[in-house]
């Protein structure tokens, strides 16, 4: 087993991440919104399309960052999340101790009549719920060297608190709120998923892979380089690098499993992906113009 360590992590908040589960909330709440169903559904998945890019780069990055976090922020996590931010911690520990072998909750391997034999794609990310499942029942889940599970475990008990409060005060301002979430939490983990089988296809070598497009990596904050990662998880998201041997795959993550069976559908995708990403990226622009439109308004007001 590699020795591994998070210890070059030096921000708590990686400020420039959040823009996902800004998006998350910023599209769930125009969900609520409307009332088309069309427009009430393509706004539900573009925020579980943001809640799985929430998990794999912002929420990544927190859960690599060792020291502890104060209760109120770890209950706000949870609510982006709709599970215990410190669950996803210890799902998360789990997979880079076993790293897609058996042992791995998130493995996309499972071992039948003695052989190891793939997911099939759907199932493994519809069935996201398993995961959880055996995430819970583990007694020891991941190597000690990353952690104290007593400790972590501790504190998820009052994040489920929080989601239950949460849940019910969505249902006591209007029904239609809590299923909202519900299918954005499932959705949104159900992508999540997705991705995971993208970073960890179920070939006979069965490589952790990368995707190592630079465009991508720009709008998407290196979260393409996945074997660069688990080869170095101590790195902050800007010190990772592409490293000439990493495996590779022709499409991003989230979008190479159907991709390797539709070619066409996964060049639409990719497209798609670009879109969302320039998308973004004059997001950010617009709003720091606006803060400092606000920062300069507000200086000449002293003046
Ligand atoms: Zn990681």
């Amino acid at each position: 087993m590699k020795r591994l360590q998070m210890t070059n992590r030096t921000q708590p908040f990686p400020i420039a991440l959040a823009i996902f589960p800004l998006l998350e909330g910023v599209f769930f709440i125009e969900a609520t919104q409307h009332s088309h169903p069309v427009a009430v559904i393509a706004l539900l998945i573009a925020s579980a399309v943001m809640l799985s890019f929430s998990i794999h780069i912002f929420f990544h990055e927190c859960v690599h960052y060792r020291a502890r976090y104060p209760q109120t922020i770890n209950l706000l996590y949870s609510l982006f999340l709709g599970l215990p931010f410190d669950g996803y911690r210890v799902h998360h520990l789990n997979h880079h101790t076993y790293e897609n072998g058996l042992k791995d909750f998130s493995s996309t391997w499972k071992r039948q009549q003695g052989e190891n034999v793939a997911h099939s794609v759907c199932r493994y990310s519809l069935g996201w719920l398993r995961q959880l499942k055996a995430a819970m029942q583990a007694p020891h889940p991941f190597d000690p060297r990353w952690g104290n599970v007593v400790a972590i475990k501790s504190r998820i008990p009052i994040q489920k608190i929080a989601l239950v409060v949460f849940s019910l005060l969505l249902v006591l301002i209007d029904l239609k709120l809590l299923l909202l979430y519900g299918g954005l939490i499932y959705l949104g983990w159900a992508f999540s998923s997705l991705h995971n089988y993208g970073q960890h296809p179920p070939t006979e070598q069965s490589p952790i892979c990368t995707y190592p497009s630079k465009i991508y990596n720009q709008l998407f904050f290196n979260n393409g380089l996945h074997w660069e990662h688990h080869q170095q998880p101590q790195h902050h998201w800007d010190q990772i690098k592409l490293a000439s041997q990493s495996p590779r795959i022709p499409s991003p993550h989230l979008i190479n499993p159907c991709a390797t069976k539709l070619p066409f559908l996964g060049h639409l995708l990719l497209v798609l992906f670009i879109i969302l990403g320039i998308v973004l990226v004059i997001v950010v622009v617009l709003a720091l113009l606006a803060a400092l439109s606000v920062y300069v308004s507000c200086s000449s007001m002293t003046f």
